[in-house]
């Protein structure tokens, strides 16, 4: 690998290596990429079995997919080595709060009924919890309708990941009138992991460039984790950089953790190998080890 990324930096002035091993991707949906409704609907076939031989093509080995009930038992069904599912809450109506329309519990309602849900985990069936919607449904992270939750997944050991940050525009006036945006700044994390000291916390969106107190928060918890999807393609590659650049020299690059969010990995890849100061370490970090260890997961990345 490096010589040949030798050779790519002598021809193109590209970056000296590229990161070319096993991924773990930390944030995959598995939700209407076509039509609203359920997953048997024959454009969302389509997008799932798509999404599935992009896997494959990019040696994604494991891949923490959240979604609805019924996506989640057709996408396992279909691929049950690669994905780490966990639902999607809280809801809306029964609804997801997103844009596409579909069901988020085959039982109904906006949260998972307990019970159910931890024969989920402790059947293998789920492995994780989230993408928590709370800023969507307009549920603040520390609101104590959450307590059952964290209480199951700290007591189980399983990760819990919350979207932060903001949404895209108007979402107050499209899908979730309750979204603020003021419900999503990663700050206010703070009170669930004060008062979980065991919970397994990944911070989704985590842009230190809008809000650097995700790094003051990093370092006073040192085992909570980020993924920072979606910036690698809606930022401009020098901006994204800078993010990068900015968990460098807080020394916290080794609590990245690669997410796709449903992104195109080939560019995903690129904006990332073409920062020219990550080492290639740093890199494998980012793309597999670095989740590799924060899922206790061991000979995913080898
Ligand atoms: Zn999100």
């Amino acid at each position: 690998m490096r010589l040949a990324g030798l050779i790519l930096l002598l021809s193109f002035g590209a970056p000296a290596w590229a990161y070319d091993g096993p991924i773990i991707d930390m944030h995959l949906h598995a939700w209407p990429l076509g039509e609203h409704g359920n997953p048997d609907k024959p454009k969302n076939i389509a997008a799932r079995e798509k999404a599935l031989i992009k896997l494959k093509e990019y040696n994604v080995v494991l891949a923490a997919t959240s979604g609805p009930e019924a996506f989640l038992t057709a996408w396992s069904a279909a691929e049950p080595e690669r994905l780490l599912p966990g639902p999607v809450f809280p809801c809306i109506n029964g609804e997801n709060p997103t844009w596409f329309q579909y069901r988020c519990f085959e039982a109904g309602g906006d949260f998972p009924n307990p019970a159910w849900l931890e024969a989920k985990y402790t059947s293998g069936e789920y492995g994780v919890m989230g993408e928590l919607y709370n800023q969507y449904a307009g549920v603040p992270y520390g609101d104590p309708r959450m307590d059952p939750y964290y209480e199951m997944a700290q007591r189980l050991g399983i990760p819990v990941a919350f979207h932060t940050h903001s949404a895209p525009p108007l979402t107050a006036h499209q899908c979730c009138p309750d979204f603020r945006i003021s419900n999503g700044n990663p700050l206010l994390v703070e009170d669930v992991l004060a008062r979980y000291p065991k919970l397994k916390v990944y911070i989704m969106h985590a842009n230190p460039l809008v809000y650097p107190e995700v790094l003051d928060l990093l370092t006073q918890y040192p085992k909570v984790h980020v993924d920072i999807s979606p910036w690698e393609w809606v930022l401009p590659r020098e901006k994204f950089h800078r993010l990068l650049q900015t968990y460098k020299e807080a020394g916290l690059l080794g609590r990245i953790m690669f997410g796709s969010d449903g992104h195109d990995y080939g560019d995903s890849l690129e904006a990332y190998n073409s920062a020219e100061f990550l080492t290639e370490r740093e890199l494998a970090g980012i793309f597999c080890g670095n989740a590799e260890r924060f899922l206790r997961r061991r000979e995913l990345c080898d």
